[in-house]
């Protein structure tokens, strides 16, 4: 017997991310939305097309969106915010969708953006939507069921993915009035700024969709739809009562009689205490994914025995978030297991959409040492088919690097940061409220042409080194200029930055055509870790001592931390992320004790991403937090008691993890301030936060020249729980995104309000 094949999601941003180039060229007015649409159903009928060559039994359609599918349903479902709605009336839902996602479109006025945060624990972001208490619906799945139309054409059946009901509303928020929802766009560095948020009081909007859902089914099972793919991740998380009574209400009402099943999908977890809850919602079948089971979990055994006798057990065994080829003759025994009490009423499939892996490994040229053991989305699709049919044998076995109890034991520093800093500053010297900035300067045209020169190899190795060195003599030129107290050297020679220490390490493998969506247009390409991590030589060393050769200043230097290079890279498959956490850490210890010896007394260790590896549940959160506090510990461990360690956080959503950030133990720590509403001041004072700390004082985001009355505000609110001896004065990210124009404009303010702050301050001592 075969068994039936499907996947959750394919990536839609096309192998040579065409949808992407489709899209900005489009927002620029470069091709018209005729052209647009055609390049982007050349994608999608590829996407069907690779599902069909591969074999799958069934066809996945509607995952395809342009920019989100959070953001699609929102705008079929008529969720467009006041602000948006007079020129949002003029579009077709195309544009609005673009519109609301970009905060501008072609002859409408710009107005700020959704805002757009981390899809659960992935890279990717999504839009989320806004309602409002008196919110109206006005439904329009019109492109949806033309989509259904084009897909018939491969008479295959086809199975429609929707966000469920209550993890759309789960997802979106509620706005009190208009005026609140201003937001900005999400930062440069693609983190994230909010978690999930889980207001029950969008509850009461689950009266308004159902019928509206009710009706989409009918007109989906009008079409010939044979199944409906309900994604309902928020299964997976600790979930409130309410919500869980909800879960009950909601599939009561929408449970169908006719043929058309809707399968209920979860991911990115096990059900755990959702289990009970989730079998017996009447649906004709549920998904589960077993790719984040704990060794000798079995809880899809459970799920089994639990499985009322006539429903669908779609198991997610091929895993969508990682890009290592699946150990087929592993996961063929448990797919016998659950053959054998399910029949024909299991379904195999990838653990969630694959939107998360890149799109196909046929392109790239693979080292010979992990040749065999890759696998994008399109190779998993094969994979699927492969264990459904049985074929077995031809299957590489996945990376076996062993895992080899990393026996080093992350160290700290000896001394406590009371007489670490007294030791810091009899050596810096520095002023009152010290001036800096984050690390990069202005990614120039000129870096952007000489880095895409050398690359061709048009340009020596020599000639690019001297025309890095012209960019980070020109920085610090500036900045001397400007007055800032600590200098930097302004990261023109980084396209990334986990990518660049990635192309540095050994244990590394970046792939050519690797690109994941990150959000909208976006793609990243995560650096895959392929081996133990090993530093050959000083990373940094030399540019940071070229640009500290040219001033009487400090510089402080800059590196990626190791919890940030591993949560924005693919981790190796057979070994535990604390271990490699570990030996990355360990690679930046090296290199931190290597600056310091060629005379740096300052260091920022980067943590843009510390927060984003937090697994879903609370019960699992302790262990990660251990770990990744230990890894930046250690990372500091080779600095003596008189060089600074710095750290950056781009992320202001510490209520829940301020702890954390306080037994990372950084002399300094430079965060985003400016857009929480300072809120994350009050959480310092709330917990005495000890170290020092540099709250951004402007929003580097916006192109407008910084109010020194706004920046004044930050200082004046932290002096409120910090004193003046521990705080530094800084923007609350990198500038790469800037030009120097406006970089020169915000910093002279910045520079000009610490110094008028520092004489009030000294007058008044
Ligand atoms: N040092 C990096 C920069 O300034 C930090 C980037 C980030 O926080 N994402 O660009
Ligand atoms: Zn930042």
């Amino acid at each position: 017997m075969t068994l039936q094949t499907h996947i959750l999601g394919y990536p839609r941003i096309g192998a040579k991310r065409q949808l992407k180039f489709a899209e900005e060229q489009y927002w620029k007015g470069e091709i018209s939305q005729q052209q647009l649409l055609q390049q982007a159903q050349a994608v999608e009928h590829s996407n069907w097309q690779a599902q069909i060559d591969a074999g799958l039994s069934l066809l996945t359609v509607g995952d395809f969106v342009y920019y989100d599918a959070i953001l699609t349903h929102a705008v079929r479902l008529g969720i467009i915010p006041a602000r948006f709605a007079t020129e949002a009336a003029k579009l077709n839902q195309l544009d609005q969708q673009f519109y609301l996602a970009r905060g501008r479109a072609a002859n409408c006025q710009d107005v700020a953006a959704l805002e757009m945060t981390k899809w659960f624990d992935t890279n990717y972001h999504y839009l989320v939507p806004e309602l409002v208490p008196q919110q109206q619906f006005k439904a329009d799945f019109s492109e949806l069921l033309a989509q259904v139309d084009r897909a018939k054409a491969f008479n295959t059946p086809i199975k429609v993915v929707l966000p469920g009901l209550l993890s759309f509303l789960y997802l979106s928020r509620i706005v009190a009035t208009e005026h609140s929802s201003h937001v900005l766009p999400a930062c440069a560095c693609g983190n994230d700024h909010t978690s999930v948020n889980a207001d029950p009081t969008t509850l009461q909007f689950v009266d308004a969709l159902l019928p509206i859902y009710a009706d989409l089914f009918d007109q989906l099972k009008a079409r010939g739809v044979d199944y409906v793919q309900i994604d309902e991740p928020i299964l997976v998380l600790d979930l409130a009562v309410e919500w869980q009574a909800a879960f009950e209400r909601v599939y009561n009402v929408l449970q169908r009689r006719d043929d058309l099943g809707l399968i209920l999908t979860s991911y990115f977890e096990t059900l755990g205490a959702n289990l009970n809850l989730a079998v017996n919602l009447p649906v004709a079948g549920l998904h589960i994914d077993i790719s984040r089971e704990k060794a000798g979990e079995f809880f899809w055994k459970k799920v089994i025995d639990q499985l009322p006798a006539h429903k669908i057990l779609s198991i997610g065994l091929i895993n969508g978030r990682s890009v290592w080829a699946s150990d087929l003759l592993a996961l063929n025994e448990i797919r016998r297991t659950a053959e054998q009490a399910l029949g024909d009423r299991l379904w195999l499939a990838t653990s969630c959409s694959l939107l998360h892996v890149p799109v196909d490994l046929s392109s790239e040229q693979v080292p010979a040492d992990i040749a065999g053991k890759l696998a994008f989305a399109r190779q998993k699709l094969d994979e699927l088919v492969s264990l459904a049919q049985g074929r077995l044998d031809s299957k590489t076995q996945p990376t076996t690097t062993p895992d080899h109890s990393f026996a080093l034991l992350a160290q700290s520093r000896a001394e406590p940061f009371a007489v670490r800093f007294k030791a810091q500053q009899a050596k810096l010297n520095l002023p009152l409220l010290p001036t800096t900035t984050i690390g990069s300067f202005p990614q120039t045209s000129s870096i952007r042409a000489a880095r895409a020169a050398w690359n061709k190899g048009q340009l020596s190795d020599a000639d690019y080194r001297a025309a890095m060195q012209k960019e980070i003599a020109y920085a610090i030129a500036q900045q001397q200029q400007l007055g800032l107290d600590v200098l930097v050297h302004g990261e023109a020679e980084r396209t990334d930055m986990v990518e660049y220490f990635a192309s540095l390490l050994d244990g590394f493998w970046l792939s050519k055509f690797g690109w994941v969506q990150s959000y909208g247009s976006r793609c990243v390409r995560p650096p895959i870790i392929v081996a133990d991590i090993h530093r050959p030589q000083a990373m940094t060393v030399e540019w940071i001592c070229y640009a500290n050769g040219l001033t009487n200043k400090i510089v402080k230097a800059m590196l990626t931390g190791p919890v940030t290079m591993l949560n924005w890279s693919f981790p190796p498959a057979h070994r535990s992320r604390r271990e490699v956490c570990l030996q990355l850490a360990e690679a930046i210890r090296l290199e931190v004790a290597d600056l310091q010896d060629a005379g740096i007394a300052i260091i920022q260790i980067d943590e843009a991403a510390f927060r984003e590896g937090l697994p879903l549940r609370k019960a699992d959160q302790a262990e990660y937090w251990d770990w990744a506090v230990k890894s930046f510990q250690h990372c500091a461990s080779s600095a003596r008691v008189d060089t600074q360690i710095h750290t950056h956080m781009c992320y202001s959503d510490f209520k829940d993890c301020l702890a954390q950030i306080s037994a990372m133990d950084a002399d300094v720590i430079t965060i985003e301030t400016s857009r929480s509403g300072l809120q994350l001041l009050d959480v310092f004072q709330q917990h005495a936060y000890p170290n020092a700390v540099g709250p951004g004082v402007y929003d580097i985001h916006s192109p407008r020249t910084p109010n020194a009355a706004h920046m004044r505000q930050v200082i004046d609110k932290a002096l409120q729980s910090i004193p003046a001896e521990r705080l530094w004065i800084n923007p609350d990210c990198g500038l790469k995104t800037r030009n120097w124009e406006e970089t020169r404009a915000a910093l002279t303010e910045l520079v000009h309000m610490a110094k008028q702050l520092r004489a009030e301050l000294s007058a008044q001592s």
